[in-house]
């Protein structure tokens, strides 16, 4: 049954029309499962109905025609309770209604399962039977698993170039997509999406309708014959120096792309309406899967061949693709996982936006796009890059929507949201400068967290008050190899002379979980409960020692720098890391120090980010100076969320009570054994939890450059008293949804509002 199932589920993957797939869904389980009928109905959630697409058994004419109520019938009934629904006699089921179109008067046994994806039901799918019986236990789990495989081809079809046919809005060439991700940093931005290296292959292409037909033909014939010249130079050029049935292969290409072959069959499909690209993609993936379902292994191969000419043809017909007009000076990067070498490549003033198709709202791609101050959307996994290449795209990183190919409505609407945003932006930026302090005078130290890029953190370094948390691992990871020992000390040197009367702290090197080296590959199955940070540094003491002996090297004339310790679990391997410490600070005593020089011994950190150390706090204070706590990790090990993974992404909550409680009793906890506690996640700069923060007493934040201003200005309109009125009232809150509404209103009434309505 396995094997059936993962074959109707490959097939329906390889089919560009929807509804043509979901047909060969209800003809293939008529045969799998040996039964009289199946049907699909997919949810139409303006009309409020479910309507029939696909069937194989009932009256063939009422696809596309019968609807159904979603309070109606049976199929409405399994769509309400949204679980199955086995009956052994359909026509004497109290919701059972006769609609006469589907001729459906000679089946009895019914079974219904909801298609559900992401908790909203997209459709039904129905199995029917001659006799009056109850379909079996087997019959039951294997419909609901096919239906749960099936959600996920449902809800990704349009973005995954999938259609329903005649669809209106399909036909013209600029339609609009929306596409939902997970917001990675806030900002509202209209640029051209870009995908680097143009990374589209034909199999992500998204079907369109022509705009010009004759054009498109002309187009194609254009691409077959630059496509033959290639592959005649190729074949001259192997000539005799491949066996014979190599070079046969390019005697087949020629054939095939012969008007009388594929030539004939693209042409056909440009003639129904299809684009250039999509009649190809058509052709070629009807080939390709006709070749690759037959049994003799040498037919089977000639799929690739196939393929690999389709990629050809298609490679001279989107690189000839004409931009459209939009501004090329404003780019919205896209990728499959952006990396800090990859935003490197774009100068800072033409990056709009940034689209990670992996990653969440935590990963380090996220983060490093706040730092920069550039909206991000990410986790989009199934959506074939070619969605955005080319094409103007709004991105709004606060509810992490994009929308490409953009009505001329919603381009106005958008453009107005960000004239308010820039308003919004003025008002803060005139808080950049001053100190930050509470409305009834209350200090607070206002950190930088540096590191993500060198030139970013330049700007802001006279807006902190320190640099709270510099993550050294970035410019570990933009290397071939390790840096060398000098490399690290003249990195360092700049970030502690940039602050000299200020204290930095460094933070040893943090790679694993979603900070892989290039150059140090090894495979984990959870990378973020593995060999991460301290794990594996102090498994390579040569690593740690090089780092930490660089760092004192660099530290040498200053008395600022703090160093800190990342994933610690446990207090011995707090007192290793000092080991290690102390042994790189003789070494640098005694083999850089000039006449009459000294050398400062640092502070010494822990992140408090493991759940663990929360526990550990006074036993943890005996062994080092201070605490910061890195509640980006904090939360992901509290909740048991991967900050990564956007499937869970709204699992991953900010104002959790777990979190706040955990939060406040970090600070109790180490305000009891007087060990100062910066704060240096994410969280520091989030305006709802800043107030709660406050409330609970702490009074260092460290946030990255760009949101300096912003917090400046939250904390400014925070009253230390009310705060606490506030969080007494949260802390007594059993759940996240009824904290959030709390807080929101708490922030229109302090007048930031802005921030709220943003965050929307
Ligand atoms: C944290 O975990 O909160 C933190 C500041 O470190 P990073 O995001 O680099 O893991
Ligand atoms: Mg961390």
């Amino acid at each position: 049954m396995l094997t059936k199932l993962k074959e109707i589920v490959q097939e329906i993957g390889q089919i560009p029309v929807l509804d043509e797939a979901l047909a060969c869904v209800a003809h293939r389980l008529v045969e799998v499962m040996n039964i009289s009928c199946c049907s699909i109905y997919l949810a139409d959630y303006q009309n409020k109905v479910f309507e029939l697409v696909a069937t194989d058994g009932l009256s063939a004419d009422s696809v596309g025609k019968v609807s159904i109520g979603f309070s109606e019938g049976l199929i409405g009934f399994v769509g309400q309770k949204g679980e199955p629904i086995n009956v052994p006699d359909a026509q004497t089921h109290w919701r059972y209604k006769h609609i006469p179109e589907v001729e459906e008067e000679a089946y009895h046994g019914f079974l219904g399962t909801p298609i559900i994806h992401q908790r909203q039901v997209l459709g039904v799918i129905t199995i029917q039977d001659k006799q009056t019986r109850k379909f079996g236990e087997e019959e039951e789990a294997f419909l609901v698993t096919l239906a749960a495989q099936m959600a996920l081809e449902i809800a990704n079809a349009e973005v995954r170039g999938v259609i329903r046919v005649n669809e209106p809005r399909h036909l013209g060439k600029k339609r609009q997509s929306v596409i939902f991700g997970v917001p990675g940093s806030p900002g509202l931005n209209i640029g051209l999406g870009l995908v680097p290296e143009d990374r589209i292959q034909l199999k992500d292409y998204v079907l369109q309708r022509s705009d010009d037909i004759s054009e498109d033909i002309a187009v194609y014939r254009e691409a077959v014959l630059a496509t033959k010249d290639d592959i005649q130079e190729l074949t001259e050029r192997i000539a005799g120096t491949v066996p014979q049935d190599v070079a046969s292969i390019f005697q087949l290409y020629e054939q095939l792309l012969d008007a009388n072959s594929l030539g004939n069959e693209v042409e056909s499909k440009i003639l129904e309406g299809w684009n250039a690209p999509s009649a190809l993609k058509l052709v070629v993936e009807g080939y390709r899967n006709q070749f690759a379902m037959m049994s003799d292994p040498y037919m089977k191969e000639r799929a690739i061949d196939v393929e690999d000419l389709g990629g050809r043809v298609f490679a001279y017909l989107v690189n000839d693709k004409v931009v459209p007009e939009v501004d090329v000076d404003s780019i919205i990067l896209v990728a499959e996982t952006v990396t800090a070498a990859m935003l490197a490549e774009y100068p800072m003033e033409k990056l709009k936006g940034i689209i990670s198709l992996r990653g969440s709202g935590n990963s380090h791609t996220a983060i490093m796009a706040r730092a920069m101050g550039i909206p991000a959307v990410m986790g989009l996994s199934d959506v074939p890059l070619a969605v955005f290449n080319r094409y103007p795209i709004l991105i709004d990183g606060y509810s992490g929507t994009i929308r490409v190919n953009p009505e001329e409505a919603e381009l106005k609407r958008f453009k107005r949201l960000i004239v308010e945003e820039q308003e919004l932006e003025r008002i803060i930026a005139q808080y950049a400068d001053l100190c930050a302090i509470t409305r009834d005078g209350e200090p607070l130290e206002l950190l930088i967290n540096a590191g993500l890029s060198a030139d970013l953190d330049a700007s802001y370094l006279a807006l902190g008050d320190g640099i709270g948390l510099y993550r050294t691992e970035i410019p570990f990871m933009q290397k071939e190899r390790f840096p060398s020992e000098q490399e690290q000390v003249n990195l360092y040197r700049t970030m502690l002379k940039a602050y000299p009367n200020k204290s930095v702290t460094m933070r040893t090197l943090d790679v694993g979980g979603d900070k892989p080296l290039p150059y140090l590959s090894y495979e984990e199955d959870n990378p973020f409960l593995g060999w991460r940070g301290i794990r594996l540094t102090l498994d390579h003491p040569e690593i740690f020692i090089v780092q930490v002996r660089a760092m004192l090297r660099a530290s040498i004339g200053f008395s600022n720098l703090r160093i800190m310790l990342p994933m610690i679990t446990s207090v011995s391997e707090v007192k290793e890391s000092k080991r290690l410490i102390n042994q790189a600070f003789s070494e640098v005593q005694d083999e850089w120090l000039a006449e009459g020089e000294v050398l400062k011994r640092p502070e010494i950190g822990v992140m408090i980010e493991v759940p663990a150390t929360v526990y550990q706090i006074p036993a943890l204070a005996e062994q080092v100076d201070f605490f910061s706590v890195g509640t980006n990790d904090l939360i992901q090990y509290l909740l048991a969320v991967d900050r990564n993974n956007p499937r869970v992404s709204s699992i991953y909550n900010n104002l959790h009570p777990a979190v706040l409680a955990v939060l406040k009793q970090i600070i109790d906890q180490a305000n009891a054994v007087d060990t100062p506690v910066t704060l240096c996640g994410e969280l520091g700069a989030d305006p709802a939890a800043i107030i709660l923060l406050l409330a609970m007493g702490y009074r260092k934040l460290s946030v990255n450059g760009h949101n300096l201003a912003k917090v400046k200005w939250v904390v400014s309109q925070i009253d230390i008293v009310e705060a606490q009125r506030i969080l007494d009232d949260v802390l007594k809150q059993p759940d996240s949804l009824e904290i959030g509404e709390i807080l929101n209103l708490e922030l229109e009434n302090m007048g930031l509002g802005g921030l709220v309505r943003a965050g929307k």
